[in-house]
């Protein structure tokens, strides 16, 4: 058995998914919520991106234990730089820096010529290795770069001191055949090989992603990089719970194993899917809502007689739990004890937040399950609740509504529905506008009483902002959706956005 590394920039190149805008609080909780699952290194972000991407680097590097975190730097020293500061409180830090190889980005990107890339290339790691002793180096382009360029540009950036060399499929061009024979031209061909981890990045504009990576893994790769939900750029990265699982239900065929923790698989898939607002497609492999449901009647009788008939992989070993947990009798200690199964220890004064919200809940809902207890610790992470609907009427198509907000309050109306009267109340209460640009609900749980969860996105200033709000009132899901959005804006120092009308 191989051991195969699973380094995950879901924080990275998963926050590059169009509309995905994470808020350090929300990368924090992801990262901790990786380290559970036990990945070997965590992508925390690009620091040199922005001030606020630095934090948020450097608050995963203070506060995620226990796993390796990288960062990612141009090949140029600002850039290594700002990801060296981002990591300083890290307890294993790894700087990952690149740079592109292939004949159209040297040409068309870069505008440098092939010598001056090696240059930069070498004079990167170099560097790089003044502050860290691990230090990634990715090729760019790689599958569509010269074969032997990329071999001569590997010998001398592993000289230079890179401990794991990283080659991209950037654009998602290559296939299984082809990388596998690349990743053997590159054992074969690059002398000092053996003194780096060669890991794979792929990604999935022609759906081959976790083939590709698979294929070079069993060429001899010995890291993968992933994405939670297989989120990123474009079409995506190779989703993180098809490797895992690939290698482990068929051991018998790739003979590899990984670290992670497969019983939190299921979780930190609900988890980024709530933070990231990118929902789970039903038929997604693993983690999508049908991937254990069994439709045709010959299917369900093969599964009731015999589970392996047609499922190949047991739902309850990547955690899947739908089970009802508490119900409006459940006390405090229960709903303590439930809390920590599910892996949170929080303070007594959370819990009592918690709890509350909890009974509130409870005196809606008749079981409150698993999901439900999620939402409502998540949701208690990143936000306050301090909007209120205090009425809504419709009247001949008119609607009013009042929202409270700290001790003001403001009522509005709208020929355009509730959601509609509601977002003119905040807009007044916060003073600010703000263009509405995606609105959509989602049940959490099944059946009439299940909790909403609203995902709203706004566009304030020049930069998009999502907001998220959770109740069993799906209007008062829509207010804190909204008031969340506008809130992270204002945090960041955004005065006004375009107004919609
Ligand atoms: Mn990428």
């Amino acid at each position: 058995m191989r051991w195969i590394h699973i380094f995950d920039t879901t924080l990275r190149d998963g926050e590059q998914t169009p509309g995905v805008n994470l808020h350090a609080e929300e990368k924090l909780r992801i990262a901790k919520q990786l380290a559970r699952l036990s990945v070997d290194a965590i992508e925390a972000g690009f620091p040199a991106s922005s001030e606020g991407e630095k934090q948020a680097v450097r608050k995963i590097a203070e506060e995620v234990k226990g796993v390796k975190i990288a960062a990612l730097a141009r090949a140029v020293k600002s850039d290594i730089d700002a990801a060296r500061d981002a990591l300083k409180p890290a307890e294993k830090a790894r700087i990952h820096t690149f740079i592109a190889i292939s004949p159209i980005h040297m040409k068309h990107k870069l505008k440098k010529s092939p010598e001056e890339v090696k240059r930069l290339a070498v004079d990167a790691v170099n560097y790089a290795r003044k502050f860290v002793d691990d230090v990634e180096f990715s090729f760019e382009d790689a599958t569509r770069s010269d074969r032997d360029f990329l071999a001569e540009l590997a010998e001398e950036v592993i000289d230079a001191g890179a401990t794991v060399l990283n080659i991209p499929d950037t654009v998602g061009y290559t296939t299984p055949e082809e990388f596998s024979s690349l990743i053997h031209y590159l054992r074969e061909n690059v002398k000092n090989i053996g003194n780096a981890e060669l890991s794979v990045h792929c990604h999935n504009d022609l759906g081959l992603a976790v083939a590709n990576s698979l294929a070079a893994a069993r060429a001899g790769a010995e890291q993968i990089e992933v994405t939670v939900n297989g989120i990123g750029e474009r079409a995506g990265n190779a989703a993180l719970e098809e490797v895992v699982m690939a290698i482990d239900t068929r051991k018998d065929f790739y003979h590899m194993k990984t670290g992670i923790n497969l019983k939190e698989i299921a979780r930190i898939s609900w988890l980024v899917s709530y933070y990231t607002g990118i929902m789970v497609s039903p038929n997604k492999a693993v983690v999508g809502a049908n991937a254990f449901a069994h439709e045709s009647g010959i299917h369900q009788d093969g599964v009731l007689k015999e589970r392996s008939t047609y499922e190949i992989m047991n739902p309850e070993r990547i955690g899947v739990h739908t089970r009802i947990v508490l119900g409006k009798h459940s006390g405090r200690h229960a709903f303590r004890e439930k809390l920590k199964e599910l892996g949170y220890e929080v303070s007594d004064e959370r819990l009592n937040v918690l709890f509350q919200r909890f009974k509130e809940l409870a005196e809606k809902k008749k079981n409150v399950t698993a999901l439900d207890v999620l939402t409502l610790l998540e949701d208690g992470f990143t936000r306050s609740r301090e909007f209120s609907l205090e009425m809504m009427q419709i009247v001949e198509g008119m609607a009013t509504a009042s929202v409270r907000h700290g001790g003001r309050r403001e009522v509005e109306h709208s020929f355009n529905g509730p959601v509609d009267a509601i977002y003119r109340a905040v807009k007044s209460l916060l003073g600010v506008n703000a263009k509405l640009i995606d609105y959509r609900i989602y049940g959490i749980t099944e059946g009439r009483d299940a909790l909403g969860e609203a995902v709203v996105r706004i566009k304030f200033g020049d930069r998009i902002y999502m907001g998220r709000g959770v109740s069993t009132d799906i209007l008062e899901a829509s207010l804190f959706a909204y008031a969340n959005a506008l809130n992270t804006a204002l945090s960041e120092g955004v005065r006004n956005g375009s107004d919609d009308e």
